[in-house]
């Protein structure tokens, strides 16, 4: 079912700058007001799943629920393993390993995965469910569903979740409103990025008036770790370099966390995603990168800009993708040999000053 369904053929392709079109919300809607009662939904999110990933699938699995959605499953390619600070998120009983979830499911629905690669092994469920839908706000999402709704000016998937709901009539509850407001707050830097907009607030605001406790999601999202947690950043941090030359003098600031980093101080991956926004405050530099070692000579890579370079095209140019100022991929080396390639990408994403 890659790329096409009979619902989507009849829609005129709507480019993806400008957000869903009337027929991309009219067919995912005719998608899932005529699921029969026994349909399997399988939800997927990306691998390594951030709190848009899972808050926005999670949300909306909880939505459909609501619709009489009875056989669901929510899944997410790689070890079964959700990072702590989303444990406590509504929903989680839908969960099942990827290894569990349904081979051919009558709905397969995607949340915050740019391309089919952000899929892993799970990948094969475009070709084998009944029909698939897309929901994302990467620029460079490739449309890979029969049906997509790929609004790059979203702060986050779940305003496209939460968008998608209230068409179908689903009106918000403290359950989706806490898995939407950790995916909003998780993508929006709670509430400090760019893609702020009124209509975001407008939104928390809604989400809010379910009754749901900012201060202690955000306490158990962004603001616990363990105390080893507390000692690796300390060390990764002291090692950080400051280079002032790359990306035409705007600078680059960058660290690296190993295995045995982790190993050292017994801790789980998970604790590492936090480690960018240290590094990023850095005022001497635009970029900031962090290398978080998944395997022998294999790196996630964090990429992150002030505004002056749009790292999201190093990235694309290194195999991973993401925003403008929030983006990654998968680097293969030594450290330094993966930041030799990103030094290498920089003059080039530098973004040029808008025309007078
Ligand atoms: P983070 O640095 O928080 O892991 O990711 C920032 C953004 O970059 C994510 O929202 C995601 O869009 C993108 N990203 C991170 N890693 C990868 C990757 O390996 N491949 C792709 N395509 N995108 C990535
Ligand atoms: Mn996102």
């Amino acid at each position: 079912m890659s790329g096409s369904s009979g619902t989507a053929a009849v829609v005129e392709a709507t480019p993806v700058d400008s957000g869903p079109g009337a027929g991309d919300w009219a067919a995912a809607e005719s998608l899932l007001r005529n699921l029969s009662p026994d349909a399997r939904v399988l939800l997927v999110c990306h691998v390594n799943p951030d709190g848009d990933a899972l808050g926005s699938m999670l949300g909306f699995a909880l939505g459909l629920r609501r619709l009489g959605v009875r056989a669901m499953q929510a899944t997410f390619p790689g070890p079964p393993e959700v990072p702590v600070p989303f444990q406590g998120l509504p929903g989680l009983d839908l969960l099942v390993p990827a290894t569990e979830a349904y081979p051919d499911p009558d709905l397969v629905i995607c949340f915050d995965a740019a391309s089919e690669s952000r899929l892993g092994e799970l990948v094969d469920r475009l070709d084998t469910a009944g029909a698939s839908l897309v929901l994302d706000h990467h620029a460079s999402n490739t449309r890979f569903g029969g049906v997509n709704l790929v609004d790059p000016h979203a702060a986050a998937t779940s305003v496209v979740a939460e968008q998608l709901l209230t068409r179908l009539g689903v009106g918000l509850d403290a359950g989706i409103a806490e898995c939407l407001y950790v995916a909003l707050t998780t993508d929006t830097g709670s509430f400090r990025f760019e893609a702020t907009t009124p209509a975001v607030h407008h939104l928390a605001a809604r989400l809010l008036a379910t009754g749901i406790r900012p201060g202690d999601i955000s306490r158990r999202v962004f603001d616990t770790r363990p105390f080893g947690a507390v000692r690796l950043f300390g060390e990764v941090l002291g090692r950080a370099r400051l280079e002032p030359a790359p990306a035409g003098g705007r600078g680059l600031v960058w660290t690296w966390a190993t295995l045995d980093d982790l190993a050292r101080h017994d801790q789980r991956p998970y604790v590492l995603e936090a480690l960018i926004d240290s590094v990023r405050c850095t005022a001497e530099a635009d970029v900031s990168c962090v290398l978080k070692q998944t395997a022998p000579g294999e790196w996630a890579v964090s990429l992150r800009s002030k505004g002056a370079v749009d790292v999201s095209r190093v990235a694309l140019a290194l195999g991973g993708g993401g925003h403008r100022f929030a983006a990654g991929f998968t680097g293969r080396g030594t450290a330094e040999e993966v930041v030799d390639r990103i030094r290498g990408q920089l003059d080039d994403a530098v973004i040029p000053p808008a025309a007078p």
